[in-house]
């Protein structure tokens, strides 16, 4: 899948500046992945999917975001729906009590994953973020399963995807945020709301909720996991987009060198070490993301893993926006005109460090856990 990443990457590229212009989803690309099997990464191979762990997706996101950067971010929301989904092993499933049915739902969904249908994230509300203890979306219980109503914001592919992941907190005990998949259709309604700086074609446009969802719509089957799950897989809530805005990155390295390389400006040594200093900024976030995954895969849930989520995810927005400042300095003003790749790779580049958990809030993280703290407990606001 990896060297398939890198076989589609070329064509999204190419297909990019367009998507940018018109803030138009990359329907193309998101063809070229379900043909390529795509959808199914995470599914289990037992499941008819590829299995793959959490280091094959950073390698896999990485290599699509060199492409185009918005398409690997929209298919980062799918990953992380069918990654978090197929993570629920056996014994966590025990351990959290969840009933078979529940686990028949869970292998549903990893199962049409993997023959084509992919899903989105609506979770981020106005006000709220992506914070599940402030988001206002409420259910409640109905004869033969659950009304869901809200309001979301930040939708990557919204109006393309084949179901939603929505957060919502339930009416009866507001203490409960559970997740549903809501499939596409009746009762969500899509607000063409996004017009961004940057990762434009990720179309993250705003959603309307009012629907009633069977009962096997809730994730688990039990309520109030959200929060759980977000604590015991923060790699999927922190560290995802980090493999995403690190492939950005080397993305602006590439056209650098090819716009300095096309212009004869490489005898210029300032131009020469800004690229130097890029490249080795960009080798090293990416060890730094990849060795957060493979500790994900082998040490789940050792607190040196989750420092290296953590860290994972401020060096590489932090990387992305500096680099490709950088390298849209070295370039020069031709590449600040619409249609150059430096000029879209900059403005993408800019959200890696404030899509959460935003370096900010990655930087206090780690701060707070070198001091001697709690980092999950101790932030100046909740985390989740
Ligand atoms: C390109 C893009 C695509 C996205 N796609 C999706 C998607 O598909 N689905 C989805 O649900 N969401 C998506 N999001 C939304 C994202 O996950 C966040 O919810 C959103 O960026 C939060 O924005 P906000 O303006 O509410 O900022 P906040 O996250 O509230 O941040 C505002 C400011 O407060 C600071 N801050 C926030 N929390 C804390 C804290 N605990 N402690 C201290 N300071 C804090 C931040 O550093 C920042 O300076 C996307 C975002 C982007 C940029």
């Amino acid at each position: 899948m990896i060297d398939e990443a890198r076989r589609l990457a070329p064509r999204f590229a190419a297909r990019a500046a367009e998507h940018d212009r018109d803030g138009s989803f990359p329907a193309a690309d998101f063809a070229d992945l379900r043909d390529a099997g795509f959808f199914g990464l995470m599914t289990p191979k037992r499941l008819g999917g590829a299995g793959a762990s959490f280091a094959d997706y950073a390698a896999v996101a990485y290599e699509l975001a060199r492409g185009n950067g918005a398409t690997a971010l929209i298919f980062n929301m799918h990953a992380s729906v069918t990654g978090a989904l197929a993570g629920v092993s056996d014994e966590l499933a025990e351990a959290l009590g969840l009933a078979d049915e529940a686990l028949r739902a869970r292998d549903d969904h990893l199962r049409a994953a993997a023959t084509g249908s992919w899903y989105a994230v609506a979770m981020s509300e106005r006000g709220a973020g992506s914070r599940l203890s402030k988001i206002t979306t409420s259910y409640e219980h109905m004869d033969g399963g659950y009304r869901i109503k809200g309001a979301k914001t930040f939708c990557s592919g919204a109006g393309h995807a084949d179901a939603y992941l929505v957060a919502a907190r339930s009416a009866d005990d507001p203490d409960q945020v559970s997740q549903f998949l809501v499939p596409a259709g009746d009762g969500l309604r899509v607000e063409p709301t996004w017009d961004a700086l940057g990762m434009r074609a990720t179309g993250s446009h705003d959603l309307q909720i009012d629907v009633t969802v069977p009962p096997g719509a809730l994730l688990g089957g039990v309520e109030g996991l959200a929060l759980v799950i977000a604590q015991l897989a923060p790699h999927w809530m922190v560290a995802s987009y980090a493999a995403v805005y690190v492939g950005v990155a080397r993305a602006a390295v590439d056209a650098a060198v090819e716009h300095v390389n096309q212009r004869k400006l490489g005898h210029l040594p300032a131009i020469r070490a800004r690229i130097g200093r890029a490249d080795a900024a960009v080798a090293a976030a990416h060890l730094a993301v990849m060795e957060a995954a493979r500790r994900v895969d082998e040490q789940p849930g050792e607190a040196e893993t989750t420092r290296w989520v953590w860290r994972a995810k401020l060096l590489a927005g932090t990387t992305a926006a500096e680099v490709a400042a950088s390298m849209l300095e070295a370039a020069g003003t031709s590449a600040m005109r619409r249609g150059h790749p430096l000029e879209r790779l900059y403005r993408d580049a800019r959200a890696g460090s404030l899509q959460p958990a935003t370096s900010d809030v990655c930087a206090d993280w780690l701060g707070v856990d070198a001091l001697g703290g709690d980092p999950d407990s101790e932030g100046s606001a909740p985390r989740w």
